[in-house]
């Protein structure tokens, strides 16, 4: 049982988890909390008693662009460290592999304790090399048709990175691959967009309903808004076509004179993720996704649109709407944290700097049932 909790819309509850379940939400009024109500072994196993002193819940965040594929360097990390640590229920690998060693990634996936899903590379090789679309001999459709068909349960989705240094001479032409094995597969597309070329309209003109464009937020040439900071119109057309937005911030992908733009001009928000990996994880800018969500807040967007962009939001694209809510009966996933009033220092990819006064803290994370503190360095 986890006692004495926050909902965000402000109610007091106890949360009584049993075999990896929720089983009850009971209300409560502050300062007058239920006794422990279970008397006595039964055939459940029941967690244990964690007195969470107001602290806020949630349905267990998710992170929907990580890198957890150790072996790659630089983009890779350790499944845990960048999830239940952090206070992350579920991560979503943003193609670190391919068809060539999803297989080692599902795996690991199996003994950790983070829930783990993957959109697989289009490119076979993965990134293993940061040039992975520059040879079309690695885009191989019979492996990427057998990984799909092997890991269910893992694969939400397939990832082409479409930037200059990503797919080098090969223009535009990975992406129409990509295009191609969406409609062989049946799973949507997370597209990383960067510098041209190709151009970023081009890019766009591929994408449609529940297609992710991930580092929306990127102040690159050839983003998604405009000197001014106005939409570009083929992300409106993108829009209206139901793409759907990601953050990715990443070493090189957030840019806070981007985000008042979008903030400005009502552009997302979807989903909230981090681009996490060992390097930008230790020495920043990204450090954790609650520090990404801290951003957020500072931009404005109120607690709920924030916790919304890692839970019910993620949860919703996944097709996985019990990962996104609290209700007797579900897996129980859950992230216990606190909104820190207090100045904090956040900088973006392009290293400037904006004071805050309030920090957003996760304190333990329930994955499976099973609940664990999180490792935050403060
Ligand atoms: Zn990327
Ligand atoms: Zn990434």
């Amino acid at each position: 049982m986890l006692r004495n909790l926050k909902l965000l819309d402000g109610r007091q509850v106890n949360i009584e988890i049993a075999s990896g379940r929720i089983v009850r939400v009971d209300e409560t009024e502050v300062g007058n909390l239920p006794s422990t109500t279970h008397d006595g072994p039964d055939s459940t196993t029941h967690l244990r008693t964690v007195d969470c002193a107001g602290a806020y819940v949630s349905s267990g965040w998710i992170d929907m662009h990580v890198h957890a594929f150790p072996a790659f360097d630089p983009y890779g990390d350790e499944i845990d460290e960048i999830g239940v640590k952090q206070g992350v229920a579920t991560i979503v690998d943003a193609g670190s592999c391919g068809a060539d060693r999803i297989g080692e990634l599902a795996a690991s996936g199996e003994s950790a304790k983070t829930n783990l899903l993957a959109f697989l590379n289009i490119s076979r090789i993965g990134l293993s090399r940061i040039d992975e679309l520059s040879q079309l001999d690695w885009l191989d459709g019979e492996r990427v048709g057998e990984a799909v068909a092997r890991y269910p349960d893992v694969i939400v989705g397939l990832k082409a990175r479409i930037s200059r240094s990503v797919v080098g001479d090969s223009g535009i032409a990975p992406l129409r691959v990509a295009r191609e094995l969406s409609a062989s597969t049946g799973l949507p597309l997370m597209v990383h967009i960067g510098s041209a070329p190709p151009a970023i309209e081009e890019v766009l003109s591929y994408l449609r309903e529940g297609d992710i464009v991930t580092h929306y937020l990127n102040g690159k040439p050839n983003n998604l808004f405009d000197a001014e900071g106005w939409p570009i119109p083929a992300l409106l057309d993108a829009l209206e076509r139901g793409v759907r937005l990601d953050v990715g911030h990443g070493t090189a992908s957030f840019s806070f004179r981007v985000a008042e733009a979008a903030k400005r001009h009502g552009i997302g928000l979807h989903t909230i993720s981090s681009d996490i990996y060992r390097g930008n994880r230790l020495n920043g800018p990204v450090f954790s996704l609650a520090n990404v969500m801290s951003k957020f807040l500072y931009l404005g967007y109120s607690l709920q649109e924030v916790v919304a962009a890692v839970t019910s939001s993620a949860a919703q694209w996944l097709g996985r709407p019990e990962l996104g809510r609290i209700q007797a009966g579900d897996p129980a996933h859950l992230t216990v944290f606190d909104v820190r009033e207090e100045p904090v220092s956040l900088v973006d990819s392009e290293g400037i700097e904006r004071k805050a006064n309030q920090r957003i803290v996760p304190r333990g994370v329930v994955t499976n049932g099973e609940y664990m503190a999180c490792e935050v360095r403060t």
